[in-house]
This record gives structure tokens, C-alpha cells and sequence, in this order.
């Protein structure tokens, strides 16, 4: 019987979640869909000092706006709970003391002081840092005169001296030599669970099937694949994706610029652009497309195509991509997606369907939903200010006041103005006046927007009506 495919995602809270997470928490999701299988959420919170709820909950609160659904979690319950590690230390209790009587992990009581100690001398002398099996063999009278000292001890495991070998399905079969290993510590003296220890026991208490993680854990991998063996558990399948860097080929961090999933959702990226351009980070379609749904990606995943190589996240691409994902939304749905905006913006805008005949004005032109104040600013403003001198001048020509006199002259007699009627007029005011392209254009759109270049002009015309289009040419012409 072929094992049913089961991944997870397993954030530590203890901030908010970083870019880097999404990506990988979006590879777990895709591969789990891929296969119908199974996606996991697992809260790794055994660090008691640095995990908060606050965190959880904005974790779990950015997957959900991801679009990532888990199958069984801390909020869902599900067979293999509970899904938070603080929720379960009975169970590493329960393997640490099997490993304990079988004399796998034993008590050791080196201080931090006396390990970096170590560390130097080895280093010193061109060896690789490891732990040199001080506690290994203590006699009872040590350990004795430890406890008396108070001395407090932390549960290290036994590493073997074999190679360790495991199968990824991005770096092929990886074999680590046993001696680069060295004797880990898998519990804190208060007995709570480290990261390599705790992650071993529900990885397989939850039967997951296929790891799949950022290549800054690779070096812990081999630890786990020791402790899996101790017991006589199956490994999962291991796949380490390489890691985002920035633009300078540094790995991503706060100097790059945003750097969590909120601050994106904040600067109105949309989640479908996000997940698509994070997925195609170290990873492609055999297709060569780019621009790809949910459906596509879920579809089209194959481990073969993850490159081994480390991805540069380009935000230019991004903001492209998210260009393109603004302009195929319903008009409809971007509206009520922009009313936030709108209504940080200060705009006296009541609701998505008022706001509904901007948006479609300003969907081609925006990449980020947060651009929308500067791009929708000139619908609300009573005055249109030139922009610039470039514009003032456009304003100041010649053409331009004859422009705006057949204006007012042909708009007098109208009762109202929309996006047709605009057109005739502008074909009215064109031979009168003799004046025609950029020169006819322009100055008009100058003086209803104050900018050389903004949303469509006859739809601004129709959302301004004929009353404020004439007190808008009638200002514009003390410019001249
Ligand atoms: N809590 C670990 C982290 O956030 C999980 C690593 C893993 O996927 O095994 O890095």
C-alpha cells in the first residue's frame, strides 16, 4: 500500500511570517494538493521565551489570507492533535525516556561556559567544532559532585560515528559522515523538547510523509535521521529548497525591504500574485509560463523542476506580476478590495459601489492596491494644481486658451456631459480651433487632473459631469 502523502508546515511564533516561511509553507500546500494529500499546520512553540499567541495568530491569519487551507491544525483539531508542541510534552517525555533507559541520550552537565571553551580550542587547532563526549561516560561520583556544584544537565544524544545518509528530492541521496555530527542535545533540563528532537517525534506521530523545508536546516537534518533510526521510525522523504536572497545575493533581510507576509498583504500585493510569484521562486513550470493559477500551479508542481540553486526575489517582477493579477479582477471585486484605501485615503466615499466607477478608471494603471490615493486623488480634488512646470507650460500656450474658450463656448448650451458626448465635442472643438493631437488633448486633461498623464480622460469627464468640467477649464485658464 502506497503511504497517503501527508505535509506540513510547522512556523515557530515568534514573529510575524517572513516571506521565506510563506514560500515554503506555499510548496507543502501545492505539493499536498498535487498528490491529494494532506496539509498540516503544526505551531513549533517550545520556546517559551520567544513564542507569544500574538504571533500564532498572525501567522495563522496571513496563511489564511495566502489561501492556504491546512486539513488539520491548532484551530481545526484533527487525528494526529494536538498541533501545538506546548501541548505536547508529554509525548517527547515519553520518547525521552525511552531513550534514556536504553542509554541513547544521557545526562550532560557541561556549562555554556566550559562548551565555548571547547569550541575555541578545537577550532583553534583546525577541527571542526563538536561536542567531544565529556558526559558521555561520567562515574557516579561525578555525576555526584555535579548535582552537588547544582548543576543542572541537559539530555544529549548519542550520535553514531556511520554515515548518515537520506534521500532529498532536490540534492538526490545526501550522505553526511557520522564524525561531523557529534553528541546533540535533544531537551532542555527542564525537559523541553529542542527543535531537532521535538520535530523527529511529530513529524512521525503525524505520518508525514515528505519534508519539505528551506536549506538552512539541511545541517539538521542528519540529526534527525539519527533519531529516527535510535527508534526504529522511517524517515519522511526530505526536500530542502534553496533559499530567497535579495537583489545583492545576501539571504533576505530587513535591509531588502519588506520582509513578512503582512507588510506585502499592507502594500496591496494580492495574495493570488504573491503565491504565484513566491512559488516560481527555485521553481518553473515545464511550460516556461509564468503567470500561473492556483489550479496551474497545484497541476503543473513536479520536486524535478526546484532547482538547487538559491532564488533572488525580484520585487520589479512581483510588482509586474501583481500589475497584471489588479488588471484581470472584476472591477466589482477590486472596488471592494479598494475601499480600505479609499477610506484611509480620506476619500468621501460611502461604499465598493460608489468607489466601482474609479476603480475601473485606475485598474490599468495600478500595480499595488496602496497606490490608489495618488492614482485616485484627482477625483476628489476641487481645484486640479498643475503638477509640474511641464504642465503649467502646456497650459500657458496659445492653443491651449483656444482649446479652453471652444470649450466653454460649446459646453454652454449642454445639460450634461458623459463619455460620448465628450468625444463629439472634442471632434467640435478640434476644427474650430484647427488645433488637434497632443496640443488638443492635453491641455484639457491637465486642467481636469492637474497631470500630463492619469486615468482615461472621457471616463473622468463622465464621473466629473458637465458643471465641475466647466469650473475645472474655467480655473485652468487663469494659468494662461
Ligand atoms: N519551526 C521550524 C522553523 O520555523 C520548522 C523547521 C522544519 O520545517 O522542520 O524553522
Amino acid at each position: 500500500m502506497t503511504q497517503k502523502i501527508r505535509t506540513r508546515f510547522a512556523p515557530s511564533p515568534t514573529g510575524h511570517l517572513h516571506i521565506g516561511n510563506a514560500r515554503t509553507a506555499i510548496m507543502n500546500w501545492i505539493f499536498a494538493r498535487h498528490s491529494n494529500g494532506e496539509f498540516i499546520l503544526r505551531v513549533e512553540d517550545t520556546d517559551r521565551e520567544r513564542s507569544t499567541a500574538e504571533s500564532e495568530q498572525s501567522i495563522l491569519g496571513d496563511l489564511k489570507w495566502l489561501g492556504l487551507d491546512w486539513d488539520e491544525g491548532p484551530d481545526k483539531g484533527g487525528s494526529c492533535g494536538p498541533y501545538r508542541q506546548s501541548e505536547r510534552l508529554d509525548l517527547y517525555d515519553h520518547y525521552l525516556k525511552e531513550l534514556l533507559s536504553s542509554g541513547d541520550v544521557y545526562p550532560c552537565y557541561c556549562t555554556a561556559e566550559e562548551l565555548e571553551a571547547r569550541r575555541e580550542e578545537q577550532l583553534a587547532k583546525g577541527e571542526s567544532p563538536q561536542y567531544n563526549g565529556h558526559c558521555r561516560h561520567l562515574s557516579e561520583a561525578q555525576i555526584q559532585a555535579y548535582k552537588t556544584e547544582g548543576r543542572a544537565f541537559s539530555y544529549r544524544f548519542k550520535a553514531e560515528t556511520e554515515n548518515v545518509t537520506f534521500r532529498d528530492l532536490v540534492r538526490g541521496e545526501v550522505t553526511v559522515p557520522g564524525e561531523q555530527i557529534g553528541d546533540f542535545i535533544i531537551a532542555r533540563p527542564d525537559g523541553m523538547p529542542m527543535y531537532n528532537f521535538g520535530c523527529v517525534i511529530d513529524d512521525h506521530l503525524m505520518a508525514i510523509s515528505h519534508v519539505i523545508r528551506g536549506d538552512d536546516h539541511v545541517s539538521n537534518t542528519p540529526r534527525q535521521v539519527l533519531i529516527y533510526r535510535t527508534l526504529g521510525w522511517e524517515p519522511p522523504i526530505f526536500a530542502h529548497i534553496p533559499m530567497i536572497l535579495g537583489a545583492d545575493r545576501q539571504r533576505l533581510s530587513k535591509r531588502h525591504g519588506a520582509t513578512s507576509v503582512d507588510q506585502y498583504h499592507e502594500q496591496g500585493y494580492l495574495a493570488d500574485a504573491l503565491v504565484n510569484f513566491l512559488s516560481l521562486l527555485s521553481w518553473s513550470s515545464e511550460t516556461g509560463d509564468e503567470v500561473l493559477s492556483r489550479e496551474r500551479l497545484i497541476q503543473e508542481f513536479d520536486f524535478k523542476r526546484i532547482t538547487r540553486s538559491s532564488a533572488v526575489f525580484d520585487i520589479e517582477k512581483l510588482n509586474w506580476m501583481n500589475g497584471l493579477y489588479i488588471r484581470a479582477m472584476e472591477p466589482e471585486t477590486l472596488a471592494k478590495c479598494l475601499l480600505p484605501y479609499s477610506q484611509s485615503a480620506g476619500f468621501p466615499v460611502q461604499n465598493a459601489a460608489e468607489l466601482l466607477p474609479i476603480a475601473r478608471m485606475v485598474q490599468e494603471k495600478m500595480e499595488r492596491l496602496s497606490e490608489f490615493a495618488e492614482k485616485a486623488k484627482v477625483f476628489f480634488q476641487e481645484a486640479a494644481v498643475p503638477e509640474n512646470d511641464a504642465a503649467r507650460e502646456i497650459l500657458a500656450k496659445e492653443s491651449s486658451k483656444a482649446v479652453f474658450g471652444a470649450f466653454l463656448d460649446q459646453t454652454k448650451t449642454l445639460s450634461s456631459l458623459d463619455r460620448n458626448s465628450f468625444m463629439e465635442l472634442m471632434k467640435t472643438i478640434q476644427k474650430e480651433t484647427g488645433v488637434k493631437g497632443k496640443d488638443l488633448w492635453m491641455p484639457v486633461r491637465i486642467a481636469l487632473s492637474g497631470q500630463e498623464h492619469g486615468p482615461d480622460l472621457p471616463g473622468m469627464v463622465e464621473y466629473f459631469g458637465l458643471e465641475k468640467c466647466r469650473r475645472l477649464i474655467q480655473q485652468a485658464m487663469k494659468w494662461i
